[in-house]
């Protein structure tokens, strides 16, 4: 009902004019307005976000020790050094975004909340129509845009993935998403029992090891951990000898592409020598007694799933020390005390966090139109995972998997600019990509192959998203070394791009 009047009173509210509209103002929103800033002077873009400031997942998620997995070396632009140490707290990373909207004065092309609730492109105007309301006051709002550039990130931001178990309404404690974080949740003295097996259970345990009675990981199955040292040897020593901050950026972002690639690469050419590897790694941590069966000894090769970075083994050192466990079971249900295990085993806790995961949002749930027809996403076709065939001016963000997100914000930003400015050059309205007569005979496949990568919440959404093909531009390559090469090379005039 409110959503209807809201369309109502959008349909009576005032146009309003820009080139191109960039949706979301995270670490890809940001980095895409400081490409068009930069390269494309004069454009008129605006930046929509429907929260009140900046930042996206580094807003959304506050459970304790948030802080990313990634080196900032590599998570940061290629155009912003960082002068940190190479792991950050959501607080950092804030900070460093907060300082390129502010050195770069970007803070003039942002809304804040703003939230675009439908999207419709017409052919004969070349243009799309954004239709959102104000959040807070509901106001409506309407934009047409030459071109819709989508940085929405890739989960829904107002709640994470949190399963039905049978039994939690008669559970006496409580019971939280590590997305919801809530902020009165005082842990001291408290059993906690976190589920699931992830980046977030991996960084939150060790986190409120110290804080609570004990802390249970509770996993159906093991995952892989990485447990280097904080610190980069090199860009230590490039600080030391006064080199220029932009060039150790550059630098130390180059050696670690190359080697994640190369260990990407060796994920598939010789996954058991890297199993040894992560395996050996933990049990250096955990000690020589501790067995690895049957929590740390995972059943898939490495890198079919994320593999999360334990900043010197700080969760093998909890659970050494004893004020963290790992289980690994099956819920079965929820309890007045606590969990029932699929073995019989009951947990008992004060409170479960779930550290279940995601609900996948394809393109922010914005209902889209293209000439009145409603888009089907997973009828279309990715191309290199930043368009989709049938969709006309459009530009899509989905970061990497195994490496740093951003690396991908740059890479498309690069091509989005080049793209707009063989537009304005060449005076075309529209572009689109499409299907050529040697692709026709193409299988199309789901986007991800779940062989290669199969986290929870790409699983569960597969059925959403565009397919793919067998050739490289009609895939989502995770291989940021070869695209670092391949995007810059992409000519505009390849017969792939349909100007109008
Ligand atoms: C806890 C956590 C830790 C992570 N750590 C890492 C890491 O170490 N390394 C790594 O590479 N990746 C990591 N990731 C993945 C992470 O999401 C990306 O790195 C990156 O932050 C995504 O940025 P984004 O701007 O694309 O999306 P988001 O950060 O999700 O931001 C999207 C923004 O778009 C806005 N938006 C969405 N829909 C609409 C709409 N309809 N109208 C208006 N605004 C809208 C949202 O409000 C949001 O602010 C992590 C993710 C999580 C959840």
């Amino acid at each position: 009902m409110a959503e209807t009047k809201a369309r109502a009173h959008a349909a009576e509210s005032e146009v309003e004019m820009a080139d191109v509209v960039i949706v979301g103002a995270g670490m890809s929103g940001i980095g895409a307005a400081w490409h068009l800033a930069q390269r494309l002077p004069g454009l008129r873009f605006i930046v929509l976000e429907a929260l009140e400031s900046f930042g996206g997942t580094w807003r959304v998620h506050r459970y304790p020790g948030i802080r990313s997995d990634s080196d900032l070396y590599t998570y940061g632009y290629s155009f912003k050094p960082w002068t940190g140490a190479p792991l950050a707290t959501a607080e950092e990373i804030l900070g460093y975004m907060g300082e390129v909207i502010e050195e770069n004065d970007l803070g003039r092309f942002i809304r804040y909340r703003h939230r675009i609730t439908a999207a419709r492109w017409d052919s004969a105007a070349a243009s799309w129509m954004l239709e959102g309301c104000r959040t807070g006051t509901g106001q409506p709002f309407r934009i047409a845009a030459g071109f819709l550039w989508m940085c929405q990130g890739y989960y829904r931001h107002a709640e994470g993935h949190l399963p039905e178990w049978p039994g939690m309404e008669r559970f006496g404690g409580r019971i939280v998403h590590a997305q919801n974080w809530p902020e009165d949740l005082d842990l001291a003295n408290q059993r906690v029992v976190v589920i699931g097996a992830g980046a977030t259970a991996a960084t939150l345990v060790p986190a409120i090891a110290g804080q609570c009675a004990h802390v249970t990981l509770l996993q159906r199955s093991p995952i892989y951990y990485r447990s280097g040292r904080i610190a980069l040897p090199i860009a230590e020593e490039l600080r030391e000898l006064r080199v220029p901050q932009e060039w150790i950026h550059e630098i130390v972002r180059r050696k670690i592409q190359h080697e994640q690639a190369k260990f990407a690469r060796r994920c598939v050419t010789e996954p058991e020598a890297v199993k040894a590897e992560l395996l050996s790694q933990a049990r250096e941590h955990l000690g020589p007694d501790h067995p690895l069966e049957p929590h740390f000894m995972p059943r898939h090769r490495p890198w079919q799933q994320r593999i999360a970075y334990i900043p010197d083994g700080d969760l093998f050192r909890c659970i050494r020390e004893g004020t963290a466990s790992v289980v690994t079971d099956t819920v079965e249900s929820f309890t007045e005390r606590g969990i029932r295990l699929a073995s019989g085993q009951e947990l008992e806790a004060d409170i479960v966090v779930a550290a279940t995961g995601f609900h996948l949002s394809v393109l922010g749930d914005i209902p889209f139109e293209v000439d009145g027809r409603k888009l089907d996403l997973a009828q279309t076709v990715t191309y290199r995972g930043m368009m989709l065939t049938g969709v006309p001016n459009l530009a899509w963000v989905f970061g990497y998997f195994r490496a740093a997100w951003t690396l991908r914000v740059d890479l498309v930003a690069d091509f989005v600019c080049r793209l707009l400015e063989h537009m304005r050059q060449t005076g075309a309205r529209q572009v689109e990509v499409s299907l050529r007569p040697e692709d026709a005979e193409m299988p199309l496949q789901p986007w991800t192959d779940p062989e290669d990568f199969n986290p929870g919440y790409l699983t569960r959404g597969l059925h959403l998203l565009p397919k793919r093909g067998a050739k490289p531009e009609w895939g989502h390559s995770q291989d940021h070394w070869e695209d670092g090469k391949s995007f810059p090379a992409i000519a505009m005039t390849d017969p792939i791009f349909v100007y109008r």
